[in-house]
């Protein structure tokens, strides 16, 4: 265990003396977070990459587009190093391990969870980046059967092909925002950053920005209001109204 994990995994169990919070006894081979506000209160815990491009020059989300734009996480704390160490080391091990000791590591640590801990996020940051590695999560959540998965991508004819294949407990979500938002399919679920609150209610989509739980409880419009660090200028505005208006015909 390198010095970094070993001081993120003990500065976890400290913070999880919160009495709110369930204890953790075990130690994980792979970063969770525990502590991501929007998603702690639903007892969601997450697994993350780096967002957009490790700093070895990897390509982590393939398919980003104007998202990249405005991604949360490439700026305010996850930028910091505490929040971009775990998730280099998360993908170094996504690159250099064999698939079957990636699949044994994420279902291990996940076993070890307290079971109150019973959904997974899978990327709060990052993206399926192979199909290879997207096929590692559907094992996973196959073995998984007492935790529930969710999550975002941009990967959409990668999921379009797969999608008869996922287990009832992985619930995949398709991220306007890519290179192939023109494929994307909004008879399913599917999830649009908007400019503004107001511009979200007009296009009748509901409200994730605070709390993800119309992710996970299968709803099919679900819109995000930006809410990043930095400005978001008239022309960002511009590019992002442009594409979900394409995407959802609104
Ligand atoms: S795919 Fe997601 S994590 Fe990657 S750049 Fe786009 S918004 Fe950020």
């Amino acid at each position: 265990m390198s010095e970094t994990q070993a001081y993120l995994n003990d500065h976890q169990l400290c913070k999880i003396k919160d009495a709110t919070r369930p204890r953790h006894t075990a130690r994980y081979r792979l970063h969770w977070s525990f502590f991501n506000s929007k998603l702690a209160r639903d007892h969601t815990v997450s697994f993350g990459l780096p967002a957009f491009r490790a700093s070895t020059g990897i390509t982590v989300c393939p398919n980003a587009s104007t998202c990249a734009l405005v991604c949360y996480a490439r700026q305010g704390h996850y930028v910091q190093p505490n929040v971009i160490i775990p998730r280099e080391h998360n993908l170094a091990c996504v690159v250099s391990w064999p698939v079957h000791q990636l699949i044994d590591a994420l279902t291990s640590d996940l076993d070890n969870l307290h079971r109150s801990w019973h959904r997974v996020r899978i990327h709060d940051s990052g993206d399926f980046l192979t199909p290879a590695y997207f096929h590692v999560w559907l094992a996973v959540a196959r073995h998984c059967k007492d935790k529930e998965f969710y999550g975002y991508t941009k990967m959409i004819s990668l999921l379009r092909e797969h999608r008869h294949l996922l287990p009832s407990n992985l619930h995949l979500i398709q991220s306007v925002g890519g290179k192939e938002d023109a494929i994307l399919d909004t008879r399913y679920a599917h999830a649009v950053i908007f400019p503004t609150s107001a511009a979200r209610k007009a296009a009748g989509y509901v409200d994730a920005t605070h709390s993800d739980r119309p992710a996970w409880s299968h709803k099919r419009k679900i819109g995000l209001v930006y809410h990043g660090t930095t400005y978001l200028t008239e022309s960002t505005q511009r590019v992002l109204t442009e594409r979900y208006q394409t995407v959802i015909g609104a």
